[in-house]
């Protein structure tokens, strides 16, 4: 570790990663710095895509899509709370990171649809590896090609502004303290999905819900950033993943591809209840609305193949499966006619592409009606945290009067304001990508003035 950088990096998930790459092309002198023992934050964990409108993956795949499209769709999604400037940027410039990304050999070439769009915009590997793993691993691939330097354990606990640069304060493996400075600093320490304190502090009925994020997603950025006048905004704003797997210690995501390729979700009476493919907070909502509070996903043998995931599902105990819809009702322990009906109704309604008792418009390409069939149980969950650190649409961190902080940025789930009330699933990946290479472009600017 040196004693100064031009760009010191707090966090290792793909916007931290992203960041120094970018940082590193401009010609600047780059570190990440990474508190967990493991690399990649809750980026790992991501399972959807990566959406993006109007790229050539897109067109391949004859999906003929709009800018303007995704951002007005992400807008409704995101309750019109969105930071327009922020979405225009991102929504103009999602193919231009899948681009990039191609560029640097990451290639993102299947699509699928998530939650609240209206086409596919989703990319994803064409391998079965889940896209957040995907990335950090071809993103580190470069890191170590380029000799960046990164330190995993090591704690970023305080920023101070000096006139020469931040000072930055750090632990080491628990104990040793050190400061280094940062002539510009990117906050890059992911979202407060773990960090029962803010929870408690700004949803408290929120803490008795099981989360879906990393042990490290406890929300260290938005007190470091605090501490130098940076502005908190939409903190309240906590999204809840529908479909999460929770009877286990473990809560395991069910990804949105599940339903995006053709799954239904069931309440215990063997009924369907909602437009699946409705955002997350409007699926989440339904589903705690039913007495039993929890729901399963609904799938046949055809939908199992697609999704490579499910085969991840399986081999930890999560699927339950039966040669037949009765037998499956049979185990699920739900009425035989009704699941018998409801699968029923649901292939009429994908033969006839309309879905007249919930409006569903998406991932109806599949008739369940090849077994064996399956299902997984699920609940919703914490997953994300739609608010943070105010930034604009250079990743610029603003204090409470609207000022920019010279020379702090920050980026990725820790910045506040892109989704509104409610993330589309697939647009926090490319917010890491879009914002990450925003904020070393930004950086270099500052740098150079
Ligand atoms: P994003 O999706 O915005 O990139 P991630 O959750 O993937 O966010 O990554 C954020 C990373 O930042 C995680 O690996 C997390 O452990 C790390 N991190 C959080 N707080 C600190 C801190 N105080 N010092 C260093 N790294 C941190």
């Amino acid at each position: 570790l040196e004693k100064e950088y031009d760009v010191v990096i707090i966090g290792s998930g793909s916007t931290g990663l992203t960041c120094a790459i970018q940082a590193y092309e401009l010609g600047l002198k780059p570190v990440i710095l990474e508190k967990m023992d493991k690399i990649g934050g809750n980026t790992n964990r991501a399972s959807s895509g990566m959406n993006a409108a109007e790229t050539e993956v897109q067109l391949a795949n004859g999906v003929v899509d709009s800018f303007a499209d995704f951002y007005k769709e992400t807008y409704q999604g995101g309750g019109k709370l969105n930071n327009q400037e922020m979405l225009e940027y991102f929504a103009t410039h999602t193919a231009l990171a899948i681009e990039w990304l191609s560029s640097h050999e990451i290639e993102l070439t299947d699509l699928t649809v998530t939650g609240g769009m209206s086409k596919k915009r989703a990319h994803r590997p064409a391998s079965t590896a889940p896209v957040g793993a995907y990335l950090i691993k071809g993103l580190l691939r470069i890191i170590q090609k380029a000799s960046i330097p990164l330190f995993t354990q090591v704690k970023v606990e305080h920023l101070k502004k000096q006139p020469s640069g931040t000072q930055v304060a750090i632990s080491i493996d628990e104990g040793v303290q050190k400061t280094i400075v940062g002539r510009s600093i990117v906050i890059a320490t992911g979202g407060f999905g773990a960090g029962s304190e803010w929870i408690k502090k700004y949803r408290p009925e929120l803490l008795n819900y099981k989360t879906t994020n990393h042990s490290g997603a406890t929300g260290d950025g938005l007190l470091m950033a605090q501490e130098i006048g940076a502005e908190l905004i939409q903190m309240e704003m906590i999204q809840i993943h529908p479909t999460v797997q929770q009877d286990t210690p473990h809560a395991y995501l069910i990804g949105e591809t599940v339903r995006g390729e053709g799954a239904i979700l069931v309440s215990n009476e063997g009924k369907r209840f909602v437009d699946e493919l409705n955002t997350r907070k409007v699926v989440s909502r339904a589903i705690t609305s039913l007495p039993e509070k929890s729901a399963y996903l609904i799938f046949d043998e055809k939908v199992r193949s697609r999704v490579k995931a499910i085969e991840f599902y399986n081999h930890i105990g999560l699927v339950e499966s039966a040669a037949t819809v009765a037998e499956l009702a049979e185990v699920l322990k739900i009425d035989k006619q009704n699941l018998t009906s409801t699968l029923a109704g649901w292939n009429k309604a994908v033969t006839t592409k309309s879905d007249t008792e919930f409006g569903r418009k998406t991932g109806m390409n599949n008739k369940l009606d090849a077994g064996p069939f399956y299902a997984i149980h699920v609940a919703p969950a914490v997953h994300y945290t739609m608010g943070g650190i105010h930034v604009d649409e250079r990743t610029r961190v603003l204090d409470g009067n609207g000022y920019v902080i010279p020379g702090i940025f920050a980026a990725g789930e820790v910045a506040g304001g892109l989704h509104g009330n409610n993330r589309i699933g697939g647009n926090s990946i490319a917010e890491t990508v879009v914002f990450g290479r925003q904020a070393a472009q930004q950086a270099f600017v500052y740098l150079k003035k």
